[in-house]
């Protein structure tokens, strides 16, 4: 029997936390932070503590209570002993906050699958920014001794077209153009038939080639479900697009005699 549980990213933006179980297989597709309901209690001032381990995350919902699946270390502070997780992997789409964060807390013998490019991306921000308690995908100081080293996670890489397997999953990632690069949707084949997970897309951005090359293979799989972001699927039609963009930004300092500065600035929050 296959089955998905939505723990994130229904109704809101982002905050993608769904998981698939085949058998006795189960993955997470992302494991990222919600901005909306993190918003709802926390701010640039305030944040949730981090002395008490992930208490309040569970006691906001922020992350959902389950045994098995979360830290050793954060379990310990908060006073239960689990040593071992029965989930066998998380497959990432791309970077962004509200799809990857809370792989932050997730247990240490969890492979974590990302894209080759992906993972260049999260090394990039680590270096850049300061360890922060919701942003320790790559690794993590265990909270119950401040003098042992860095853990690092089982991070598994692949490239576009990569299949692989998970218990009794095949997974194929392939490439979709989105605001972040390295970003991939999935054609999970499970035991009852092929379910599609799209991450985020879009259509409009500098490589439409790379998404449709997804949905035409995510199309010849017949996939029996479909997950697909839809941040912006009831819009109505426009003419914007990164071309668009593109060429706006080039008339304005074209048209402009004086000095121009222009910040190319990586949001890893940006979700859409
Ligand atoms: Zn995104």
């Amino acid at each position: 029997m296959t089955s998905l549980t939505f723990y994130g990213g229904v109704n809101e933006i982002g905050g993608n936390k769904i998981l698939l179980q085949d058998k006795d297989t189960k993955v997470f597709l992302d494991f990222g932070m919600s901005f909306s309901r993190r918003g709802d209690y926390f701010d640039g001032w305030m944040s949730p503590r981090t002395s008490t381990g992930l208490r309040d995350f569970l006691e906001m919902g922020l992350i959902p209570n389950l045994d098995r699946v979360y830290r050793s270390d954060l379990m310990e502070i908060m006073g239960k002993r689990e040593t071992d997780t029965d989930i066998d992997a998380v497959l990432l789409t791309h970077a962004h906050a509200d799809h990857a964060d809370y792989i932050s807390f997730l247990h240490e013998d969890i492979p974590i699958y990302m894209g080759d490019t992906c993972k260049l991306i999260l090394e990039a921000i680590k270096e850049r920014g300061q360890r922060s308690f919701e942003r320790e995908i790559l690794d993590f100081k265990p909270r119950t001794d401040k003098k042992a080293d860095e853990i690092e996670r089982d991070v598994r890489t692949f490239r576009t077209g990569d299949k692989f397997n998970v218990g009794s999953l095949e997974v194929e990632p392939i490439h979709v153009d989105h605001s972040v690069p390295g970003a991939y949707g999935f054609i999970i084949y499970t035991s009852e038939g092929p379910v599609v997970y799209t991450g985020d897309i879009r259509l409009h951005g500098i490589r439409p080639d790379m998404t449709e090359e997804f949905v035409k293979k995510a199309t010849d799989s017949k996939p029996i479900a479909l997950l697909c972001e839809g941040t912006r699927i009831t819009d109505p039609e426009t003419d914007e697009s990164e071309q668009k963009v593109f060429s706006d930004c080039n008339n304005h300092v074209k048209n402009n005699s004086s000095l121009v500065l222009a910040a190319f600035n990586f949001n890893a929050r940006k979700g859409n």
